[in-house]
């Protein structure tokens, strides 16, 4: 489509913008799965966050039961030494008294399922009284620690002491022991209760705790006493180095921690409380893992779930694109078609040039411009002179051929982007010349007419020889309130002059309509 009459005649429609419709598509599509990724992070931390403290709370009251059931057992274990000591102090332990003491010290471990057996030792460490049947034969248990804690310290205080295994049947206890004195406070032996290691164990057992879940019992200074899952060889030693005595036993004497073990790597929330009326501490440990498998398997679930969403909103995303690049498509296309039928709707097919139709609505525009710029405008009629004598002689074919050549001649003369050159009808031709006083357009005329001449194509029935031209000129300033018929009939006018007076010639009407000027140079 020829540029000056797009810029100057012709107004597309308006095509959508289709990028920002696409950035937006893609904007869309990306904020919804970073809403939908925030908000699964969000829910998934709270419920996390949910899992961990319910689990937290469980442990607190794992470790207050363990504590207040350890404080029970020594606590009963207590009283029972504290009454059997204020007796054997009052009384002493002479042999009348002691068949009467060994029936109570069975009495008495007969009524608490938790004691082994209870012994009662002279300043010696031998055996005096137990409450089994017949006294043990040996060196004694001089050599033991809590033994040695109450001939070293008068504190009437119950000792417990590391788990020991029993001289008389090696089952595993933990000792609870006191000092017996005489009447002036000097040391006269110890009275022992063996509590049973395996009373913890059923205790510990009657939790459900995970495979990676651990609960034991230990003295503040970290001496394990008791533990699920039972592991015989580490009972007595110390667990003074683990973080629970090394930092957060410091700090209080109960609460959380998740720690993750040197031994085996796996995390584990630990829950802890040392007792307050007994040197024990008590723990229990459940591994992250299981407390929070329900939570791994929602966020599984839901991670698939919004993963197939956001594949979902992706998928509408890129179908919405293709549609949107298809739509693009399909308005170029449209637009194309628009434009070719455009230029067939207002160009002549034989020769190019504009048809009436264009020079009708430039002539409309130009009127227009014209009258708001105060602007001459130019008309040049132009018609082959002796045109059906040409037909006549050469065939009509050659003659649609002739027509094509005078065109190109035209336009080859119109230099300026505003100028158009149109096929009036028939082998006349008009040329618009807008911002052209007379002067420009008879200038301009007698070059069309000069390069028609050039083109030399010969016209036998013509008195030259060759094709030639006549060219009428006229040219006002528009005021608003003119006609086109008018201005076109005026350059008709000029042109029937330039016929008039023998053809091959231009001829300018002044703007009141008479003939003000004849041009004609013969070659
Ligand atoms: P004059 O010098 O006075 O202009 O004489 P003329 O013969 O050119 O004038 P006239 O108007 O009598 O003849 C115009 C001829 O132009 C008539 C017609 O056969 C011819 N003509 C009009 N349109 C076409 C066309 O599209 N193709 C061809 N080959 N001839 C055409
Ligand atoms: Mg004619
Ligand atoms: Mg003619």
């Amino acid at each position: 489509m020829p540029t000056r009459f797009l810029d100057r005649y012709y107004t597309p429609g308006v095509a959508f913008k289709r990028a920002p419709l696409r950035k937006a598509a893609v904007l869309f599509v990306a904020t919804v799965c970073l809403c939908l990724c925030g908000l699964l992070y969000l829910q998934l931390e709270q419920s996390r966050r949910h899992d961990l403290n319910q689990a937290q709370i469980a442990s607190s009251n794992l470790t207050r039961a363990m504590a207040q059931q350890a404080e029970d057992t020594f606590m009963k274990a207590d009283l029972v030494l504290t009454s059997l000591v204020d007796w054997i102090q009052v009384d002493g332990f002479g042999p009348a008294l002691r068949p009467r003491l060994q029936k109570t010290f069975a009495r008495r471990v007969l009524s608490l399922e938790q004691l082994h057996g209870i012994l009662l030792f002279d300043q010696k460490g031998q055996w005096i009284v137990t409450s089994f049947e017949s006294l043990p034969r040996g060196p004694g248990v001089a050599d033991r620690d809590y033994f040695k804690f109450h001939q070293q310290n008068v504190t009437s205080a119950a000792h417990i002491g590391a788990a020991i295994r029993s001289r008389e049947n090696g089952e595993w206890i933990i000792p609870v022991s006191k000092r017996i004195n005489d009447k002036n406070g000097q040391f006269q032996g110890v009275l022992l209760a063996g509590i049973k290691m395996s009373y913890f164990d059923q205790f510990f057992k009657s939790f459900s705790i995970d495979d990676n879940g651990s609960m034991f019992m230990a003295l503040t200074d970290g001496t394990l006493l008791a533990r699920r899952p039972f592991v015989e060889s580490q009972i007595g030693t110390s667990l003074a180095r683990n973080e629970i005595f090394q930092t957060l036993l410091p700090q209080a004497s109960s609460g959380n921690a998740m720690l993750t073990s040197v031994v085996d790597g796996i995390v584990r929330l630990f829950g802890y409380r040392q007792l307050e009326a007994y040197p024990l501490v008590v723990s229990s440990a459940s591994s992250r893992d299981s407390i929070l498998a329900g939570w791994y398997d929602t966020a599984f679930r839901s991670g698939l779930i919004v993963a197939l969403v956001m594949l979902g909103v992706a998928l509408f995303g890129w179908v919405f694109l293709r549609q949107v690049r298809v739509g693009e498509r399909v308005e170029a296309d449209l637009r194309k078609a628009q434009e070719a039928l455009e230029l067939i709707a207002t160009h002549d097919s034989l020769t190019g040039l504009a048809n009436r139709r264009l020079f009708e609505r430039a002539l409309d525009i130009e009127f227009g411009r014209g009258a708001r710029q105060s602007s001459a405008l130019s008309l040049i009629m132009l018609d082959i002179d002796y045109f059906k004598r040409y037909n006549d002689t050469y065939g009509h074919v050659v003659g649609d051929h002739c027509l094509a050549q005078v065109a190109r001649a035209i336009k080859g003369c119109c230099h300026r982007k505003a100028d158009l050159a149109v096929r009036y009808g028939g082998e006349e031709f008009a040329v618009l010349l807008p911002d052209t006083d007379i002067h420009g357009a008879m200038t301009l005329a007698e070059q069309i007419r000069r390069s028609v001449m050039d083109k030399n194509i010969s016209h036998t029935g013509s008195p030259t020889g060759y094709v030639t031209v006549s060219l009428g000129c006229y040219s006002f300033v528009p005021t608003g309130r003119d006609s086109m018929e008018v201005f076109i009939q005026r350059a008709d006018a000029a042109l029937y002059q330039a016929k008039h007076a023998g053809r091959n010639r231009s001829a300018v009407l002044s703007m009141e309509g008479h003939v003000e000027a004849l041009m004609r140079s013969d070659r």
